[in-house]
């Protein structure tokens, strides 16, 4: 290993080993895509004995470019630069003109859907919202995402963007092409490419300013668009359950329990409550439910209100857990749950420092959002998820019990947020 990958890693938004020591990180596969161009597979290890592989395509050259950022340029080598090639323009074209001819280079196959053309001659961008992936927009016609973090496995959301595509459902960006590599003999998705949704805005941006509109006195109704996003995600889980069916099954109250006893060891605001959640959790093990291919990290991040309708968007699940984990079937109302969750926070966010005013007002503007929500999704599903309360509140407080640990890793100004929420779904005024 030539290139100082092990400094720059660090550097990058979508690196998730920041908390932990790195030891060694060393090329599993460089597969050469151009003269100057290369796929690298990079092997990460920790000293706490994990592991990760990334994904960075380097474009070569032999002059120092003064249009890069420093962010992306990676090191020199013997008189030439490296650099990450998602940033150049004539790069992720040819990436896109790889998927377009369905080439393979080395261990590499590019493939597009049937039908499709590809806008190469689109001018290029990268994504300001680059989060645990980089995304490229190409015009307004198509967005290319590189996963960072890849796995062995069929990726959920190549998966279901094609499923749900390939019937015409109207609240998914539809997939237009991929690329996989193989690992240790098994596919392993490196990138996808699927419509680009001009003019959308994301839910959670939309909500949070029409919360901070209501408590200002300004139209900050939000009602017709929840009602509208319930139908969304109810058409989304009516297809998913057409195409790839159903099962009958039970809460999974085993994982649940194992997340409230971490996030208890690190939050001792969440003690108090602890033996309340649990008592939940094992009220409902024994309830059948069906269960079902689902989004699974549902929220209003997730969802882009476009001209003409919401989409739902980043099936891919949790991106730390393995792939099989993520594609396993679960209950419709985990997803219901996320954006109930999601109503809440929307509500508190625009408060979050602002002391204790206000809070009858977030909680209405909370009610009225979630309950739109549920109408919205009744109306289309044929059943009101409020039905299922039970199942519902346990499945809302596996999700709050999560946000309490990541708020006090990350923002502790928040952690009010989902405890007072799990104060409130355990039936208590204030800890026992
Ligand atoms: P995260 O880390 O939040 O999971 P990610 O890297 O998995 O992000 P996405 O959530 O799929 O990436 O997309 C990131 C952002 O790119 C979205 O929030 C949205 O703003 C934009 N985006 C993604 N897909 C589309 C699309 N089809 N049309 C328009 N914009 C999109
Ligand atoms: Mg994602």
């Amino acid at each position: 290993m030539t290139l100082p990958f092990a400094e720059w890693l660090p550097r990058q938004r979508w690196y998730a080993g920041r908390n932990r020591r790195q030891t060694a990180v060393s090329a599993a596969a460089i597969t050469a895509l151009r003269a100057d161009l290369e796929l690298v597979l990079l092997d990460v290890s920790y000293a706490d004995g994990s592991t990760e592989r990334y994904q960075v395509v380097v474009l070569w050259s032999a002059e120092k470019r003064t249009d890069y950022p420093d962010i992306a340029t990676i090191g020199a080598v013997r008189g030439r630069t490296a650099y990450d090639a998602l940033y150049d323009a004539a790069s992720v074209r040819h990436l896109l003109e790889l998927c377009g001819a369905g080439a393979t280079r080395g261990d590499v196959a590019f493939s597009v859907e049937p039908g499709v053309g590809l806008p190469v001659d689109a001018p290029s961008r990268v994504s300001g919202a680059e989060q645990s992936n980089t995304s490229v927009v190409f015009g307004d016609q198509a967005i290319l995402k590189v996963f960072r973090r890849v796995n062995v496995g069929i990726n959920p959301d190549i998966e279901l963007n094609r499923v749900l595509g390939n019937i015409g459902n109207r609240h998914v960006a539809r997939l237009l092409a991929s690329f996989e590599t193989t690992w240790d003999g098994q596919p392993c998705p490196l990138g996808m490419v699927t419509v680009f949704a001009a003019g959308s805005a994301e839910g959670w941006a939309l909500g949070t300013a029409a919360a901070g509109r209501h408590y200002a006195g300004g139209a900050g109704d939000f009602t017709e668009a929840s009602h509208q996003l319930g139908q969304a995600v109810a058409s989304v889980h009516a297809a998913l359950a057409a195409e790839l069916g159903t099962a009958s099954g039970t809460f999974p109250v085993d994982s649940a329990l194992a997340r409230l006893d971490s996030a208890c060891a690190e939050v001792p605001e969440l003690s108090p409550y602890q033996p309340r959640i649990a008592d939940i959790f094992k009220s409902v093990a024994g309830q059948e439910i069906v269960v079902q291919r689902i989004h699974g990290d549902l929220h209003l991040g997730q969802v882009l209100r476009t001209p003409t309708g919401w989409l739902v968007i980043d099936f891919e699940g949790e991106p730390g857990a393995p792939l099989e984990e993520r594609r396993r079937p679960d209950s419709p109302l985990r997803d219901v749950a996320g954006m109930l969750r999601s109503y809440e926070y929307a509500a508190f966010q625009p408060l979050v420092g602002r002391g204790g005013q206000d809070i009858s007002a977030a909680l209405e503007w909370s009610g009225h959002n979630r309950g739109a929500f549920c109408d919205g999704y009744a109306d289309l599903a044929g059943f009101d998820p409020r039905q299922a309360a039970k199942v519902l509140a346990a499945y809302e407080l596996d999700k709050a019990v999560y946000e309490t640990a990541y708020e006090a890793r990350y923002r502790a100004d928040w952690l009010p947020i989902p405890l007072r929420s799990i104060g409130t779904l355990t039936g208590a005024t204030g800890p026992d």
